[in-house]
């Protein structure tokens, strides 16, 4: 089964060549974005110059700061209601589209965002049209926003139908500036991403052909894009690559690989890419007689072996020194054992198979 109720363009141009599809959708615009970046980027000045021409009001929330939390999902909720928007335009990579999803299901259905993590809570969205500025997430074409939770040191994903954008526009022009730590980092999650479409016991066979493909571009381009950051052709590859792979989680949800990630990230700033890519080689062993099949035709498909892949991910040099505190590995392995997508692992993982991976890493 494949479903996605998207609208999505692709493409350099894409908003401004299809920007009547935004008269569509409500007439006060929640614009939200980040800090810093989907201006420097350009998107803001183009998204804004496209609304002046439909005549819509817009108001611009930009609080938004990477992993985003509660907090701010509550704020960004209060700003909507305040002022009765009734679309919202997310702007950046993951984390102002996750936050706009969670700050559309707050406000439409009168909630605190402690409760988004019962599904049962949201019956109703707000049209969200996503426009990407990192090639990672795929978060413009999924169902989930993950969130951290402040108080308990908690990151976890909530899914719900209301959380799929109405319409995305991915333009590759928008992500000419992101810095290179960045465009790798979420490559690499992108990565895991199309890797876990296969290792999840939902892994659906009629989404191959873009998982196979999706990881090509990416271990074929991914040194080309960080050795020549403004070649478009290039971060259009890879655009592509996020994209498939968010097509592909929102059919097979992720796995062990991403929540083993999770606590590397809340506990060591790790970023969410950066932490899937650390443990990727181990969670592929892990994985592999369960999928051999699969992972073996996968490599075929690309010309290499399974090694030149393990070699690659080294030669990207995700981490220096070890960094895990040995007296947080217990509380790590607890979270990582309760996490709600170790349901979708394609074999029965034990505790102490999530001990061996993080102990590697123990400084
Ligand atoms: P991000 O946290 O949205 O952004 C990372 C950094 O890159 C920020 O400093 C941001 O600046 C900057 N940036 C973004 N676009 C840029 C551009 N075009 N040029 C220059 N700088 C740019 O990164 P992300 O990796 O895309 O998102 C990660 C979040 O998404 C995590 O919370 C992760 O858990 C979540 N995620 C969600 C899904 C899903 O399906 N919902 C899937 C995987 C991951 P500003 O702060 O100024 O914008
Ligand atoms: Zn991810």
């Amino acid at each position: 089964m494949f479903h996605s109720p998207i609208k999505s363009f692709f493409g350099v141009d894409c908003l401004k060549n299809n920007s009547e599809i935004l008269k569509v959708f409500g007439n006060n615009i929640l614009l939200i974005t980040g800090k810093n970046s989907a201006k420097s980027c350009g998107a803001l000045t183009e998204v804004v110059s496209v609304i002046n021409q439909t005549g819509k009001k817009y108001v611009h929330f930009d609080q938004v700061t990477e992993n985003p939390d509660l907090e701010i999902i509550r704020k960004g909720s209060d700003f909507l209601k305040k002022n009765n928007c009734d679309v919202i335009i997310a702007i950046g990579g993951g984390s102002p589209i996750d936050a706009a999803k969670a700050i559309a299901a707050t406000a439409a259905n009168n909630l605190i965002p402690e409760d988004l993590y019962k599904p049962n809570n949201i019956k109703k969205g707000i049209p969200i049209i996503a426009i990407p500025t990192t090639s990672g997430t795929g978060t413009e074409v999924t169902q989930y926003s993950v969130l951290t939770n402040l108080t308990t040191g908690n990151k976890a994903g909530f899914a719900s139908p209301f959380n799929f954008p109405v319409c995305s526009f991915s333009d590759p022009k928008f992500t000419l500036s992101l810095p290179q730590t960045v465009t790798r980092d979420t490559a690499i999650d992108a990565l895991s991403h199309l890797l876990e479409g296969i290792y999840s016991v939902k892994t659906e066979p009629l989404l191959y052909p873009i998982i196979f493909e999706g990881i090509k571009l990416i271990y074929e381009n991914l040194q080309e894009c960080l050795d020549q950051p403004l070649n478009i052709q290039i971060r259009e590859k890879l655009m592509q690559a996020a994209f498939y792979g968010g097509l592909v989680i929102a059919q097979t949800g992720t796995t062990l690989q991403h929540s083993i990630g999770y606590p590397l990230t809340t506990e060591y700033g790790i970023t969410h890419g950066c932490s899937n890519g650390i443990v990727m080689k181990d969670i592929m062993e892990l994985f592999y007689f369960a999928r051999k099949n699969e992972i073996d035709n996968l490599f075929t498909y690309m010309g290499i072996q399974r090694q030149d892949f393990y070699n690659w991910l080294i030669s990207l040099n995700l981490v220096n020194d070890n960094f895990i505190d040995n007296n947080l590995l217990e509380a790590h392995i607890k979270k990582v054992a309760a996490s709600s997508n170790i349901a979708n692992n394609p074999i029965q993982v034990s505790t102490e198979s999530i001990r061996k991976i993080y102990e590697k890493y123990i400084k």
